[in-house]
């Protein structure tokens, strides 16, 4: 409650910045989210994730990529906020076919961590080092550094102490973290993936894969139960893989939905999907699926939600009959009865 007479003043720039900071970087799962994104958007076929813990807290993340690196004289510019390459004006978002554009994420960690970029293009003979801490550039050295990114986050939250306290047990931290890696690497399975804790190896995916060897290899026991899926309509095209009823989950963990590549959630899909199923799978449990949409950007409304979790579609209808006869005729196929048509 405030009791004096207020006073309203502007926030200063860098305050403004860990407000803003704290939509797109909520938790660390939320820095690799980014920074893997990152390295899929820069054309990266290797991409390796080391996580780091100390005192029951994630206390370093680094993510490596062999993709185009960013040119000297740009490297401080990419730790401003909205400043990206991705995109130039509001119209190329309807064509926009990356997973960033919106320019916060560098900036954004930057602003509540201790950051160190060792970037390369391929074009440049010697590599960037360069430091930023809660904001503050600390470091920009030349060195020497394979082609590619890496990218160290330590320290994460140091000035957001209330944030910090607020962390999930360190455990499910780090089964966010590794169960997000499991969807980037089904999504992608051109790329090959490392992934460590501590130092030891969780898992490595081998590039060139497909789904299917991808899902196989991080899931031996359900893979023998899933059916590949395919379907489209005009320009909308949805692929996959679901699972026979019999094996099901008590939540909807691994229930996989990307829309052009990028990892969404939407109750309206799983709903579509559960009802297309109909009275094969009771009402309680879910299937295991991985759903991969590809619609025109134009008919993606991605820019809702500063995580980009969440996105809209202009004919959701259409999306969702495509997902229901899709998902009912690979059901079909494998001769899991004649599915009486449900209402709606
Ligand atoms: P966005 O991804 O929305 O553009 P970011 O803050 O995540 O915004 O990144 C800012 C810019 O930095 C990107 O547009 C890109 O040009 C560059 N960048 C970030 N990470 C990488 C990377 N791993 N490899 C190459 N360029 C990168
Ligand atoms: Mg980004």
């Amino acid at each position: 409650m405030i009791e004096s007479t207020p006073v309203i003043q502007v926030l200063d720039e860098s305050t403004v910045h860990l407000i803003a900071a704290g939509e797109v970087v909520d938790r660390p799962v939320s820095i690799v989210k980014e920074l893997v994104e990152n390295a899929i958007d820069a054309a990266s076929s290797r991409i390796t994730v080391e996580v780091s813990t100390a005192h029951g807290a994630i206390s370093r993340i680094r993510i490596t990529d062999d993709g185009v690196g960013i040119p000297f004289d740009q490297v401080s510019i990419a730790f401003l906020a909205h400043a990206t390459s991705k995109i130039r004006t509001g119209d190329d978002l309807l064509s926009c076919r990356t997973l960033g554009f919106r320019g916060e994420a560098l900036a954004s960690i930057a602003a509540v961590s201790y950051v160190t970029m060792v970037t390369k293009p391929k074009e440049s003979e010697t590599a960037i080092r360069f430091r930023i801490t809660g904001g503050e550039v600390v470091e920009c050295t030349e060195t020497g550094a394979p082609n590619g990114t890496s990218i160290m986050v330590e320290e994460v939250f140091f000035n957001t102490p209330a944030r910090r306290k607020f962390l999930k047990s360190l455990q499910t931290e780090v089964t966010h973290i590794t169960s997000l890696l499991e969807s980037f690497a089904c999504l992608y399975p051109g790329i090959t993936f490392r992934y460590l804790v501590n130092g030891i190896e969780k898992y490595s995916t081998h590039g060139g894969s497909d789904l299917s060897d991808i899902f196989r290899a991080l899931y031996p026991s359900d893979a023998g139960m899933m059916i590949p899926i395919r379907g489209e309509d005009g320009n909308t095209v949805v692929t996959g893989l679901i699972s026979l009823p019999k094996l099901v989950k008590q939540n909807r963990q691994r229930f996989l939905i990307a829309v052009n590549g990028r990892l969404v959630q939407s109750p309206a899909m799983i709903s579509a999907v559960k009802r297309a199923y109909g009275s094969l799978i009771p009402g309680n449990v879910w299937p295991v699926a991985v759903l991969m949409l590809e619609i025109p950007p134009a008919e993606v409304d991605a820019n809702i939600h500063p995580t980009k979790r969440e996105v809209r579609f202009s004919a959701e209808r259409k999306i969702l009959d495509l997902l229901v006869r899709t998902v009912r005729r690979a059901l079909e196929d494998a001769d899991l009865l004649d599915l009486p048509t449900e209402p709606d």
